[in-house]
């Protein structure tokens, strides 16, 4: 299937053509037709498989189609809201709108929290098409009255499971009680979790269903492997590994902000350039650390799960779990950075004795079992050695979203999120 038998307007098919792009992706081929037909969709996908795209064709399509004339309408209010988790999703989704409607007369917005508001402010009063926000700013704006909900013909929920993780359910469901009740509503996930379920039942009108990264499943363009290890190696076969193996873009995960550092320092002494980020760190530094490991100036980055979020790299080759996550779904969304949009990739994982109950998790989740490569020098003990004593466990770690043990979903809001535009 080609673009062109899509039915999108001239304009949108040719800001595709000069991204490059003339075959539309699963998702795209399945959501765009669907969404052009005005239905509400539920799309499963993850990112890297064309969602922004996915939504946002099909929506310009449907602005330009209607007469954009401000008289005929509310002056100068919004007429799409595409909520999303982070403030680098909404930055990127709001790249995308420009890219893709850069030859239609419409605009658009991203507000999200810390920046300044005023100027926020004053670009909505000159009039937005397209409103891309994070909620707890969009609220902000809502209770001071700088902005309309009222005209919104389109809301666009994004990355729908991040946001429940983030805690975000209570402000979504007061954004939508502020929405027309008439309105079209698409809802996109990586996961299809019984939230996400329960959030759809409530706000999807007869939806069309996409689901094109089968339930909790990787990407098939991803190899994955589990090396086995001891807990004690794992920082001296992680050096191995690259310096082997010649890697020049790897994202390692950790669990805490801690290991993060802690890790990101080893390698730097190995001669491995490399930097942390995670939730500790400045707006400033993840901006600068990301741009960095962009440009290729970093090696590795090292970074925890919810840093990790505003993280959209093209064609990142390897994910390496240094450490498993604690929460099996996590560990699709760290190997969902890679294999992107049918490129190929590797994810890694280092797992020791005291992980193997994560290990059964996840391999339960993605209803597959991990081949184990064992690394000559570092196989793994017949015996686990005891478990050194641990540093407290609170204040230190990044996620807000350990849950302990109960599957619950934390609702603690990571203050901060690094920084990342698309890096084409
Ligand atoms: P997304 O899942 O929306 O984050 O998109 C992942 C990447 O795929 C982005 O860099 C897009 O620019 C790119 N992309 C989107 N649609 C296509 C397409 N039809 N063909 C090739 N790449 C695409």
């Amino acid at each position: 299937m080609l673009f062109s038998e899509l039915g999108l307007k001239a304009e949108i098919q040719r800001a595709v053509a000069e991204q490059g792009y003339d075959t539309p992706t699963p998702i795209q081929q399945q959501a765009i037709p669907a969404v052009l037909a005005g239905h509400d969709l539920m799309a499963t996908a993850q990112t890297g498989t064309g969602k922004t795209a996915g939504f946002t064709l099909p929506i310009l399509h449907r602005l330009a189609g209607v007469a954009n004339d401000r008289l005929t309408r509310i002056a100068k209010t919004p007429r799409v809201l595409v909520l999303t988790p982070t403030r680098e999703l909404a930055i990127q989704v709001e790249e995308s709108v420009r890219t893709y409607g850069k030859h239609l007369p419409i605009n658009s917005l991203a507000v999200f929290g810390g920046v300044g508001i005023n100027p926020q402010i004053a670009n909505l009063r000159r009039g937005v098409d397209i409103l891309v926000a994070t909620p707890g700013r969009l609220l902000d704006h809502v209770q001071q009255k700088t902005v309309d909900l009222s005209a919104i013909e389109i809301f666009v929920l994004d990355e729908a499971d991040r946001m429940l993780d983030m805690g975000f359910i209570r402000d979504i469901r007061k954004i939508i009680a502020l929405l027309p009740k008439q309105r079209q509503n698409l809802l996109f996930s990586a996961t299809f979790s019984p939230e996400i379920r329960e959030l759809a039942a409530g706000l999807l009108n007869q939806p069309v269903s996409v689901d094109v990264a089968p339930r909790n499943t990787a990407a098939e363009t991803v190899t994955q492997k589990v090396i086995e290890t001891d807990r004690e190696r794992k920082k001296e076969l992680l050096c191995h590994l690259f310096q082997t193996h010649g890697w020049h873009q790897v994202l390692v995960f950790a669990r805490t902000k801690h290991g993060a550092d802690a890790l990101a320092r080893t390698l730097d002494k190995a001669g491995i350039k490399a930097a942390a980020i995670h939730g500790d760190k400045s707006q400033g530094a993840r901006t600068r650390v990301l741009s960095e490991f962009k440009e290729g100036k970093l090696v590795a980055l090292v970074a925890t799960d919810i840093a990790a979020r505003g993280i959209d790299i093209d064609a990142l080759p390897y994910v390496i779990n240094y450490e498993l996550p604690n929460v099996p779904e996590d560990y699709v969304h760290r190997i969902g950075r890679t294999g992107r949009a049918g490129m190929v990739g590797e994810a890694i994982s280092l797992v020791c004795h005291d992980e193997r109950a994560q290990l059964k998790d996840i391999e339960k989740l993605i209803k597959r079992t991990l081949d184990r490569v064992a690394i000559e020098g570092f196989e793994q003990s017949a015996v686990a050695k005891p478990r050194p004593p641990q540093p407290p466990r609170g204040p230190r770690r990044d996620d807000s979203r350990a849950r302990a043990g109960n599957g619950q979903r934390g609702a603690g809001k990571p203050s901060v999120h690094p920084s990342g535009k698309r890096h084409r």
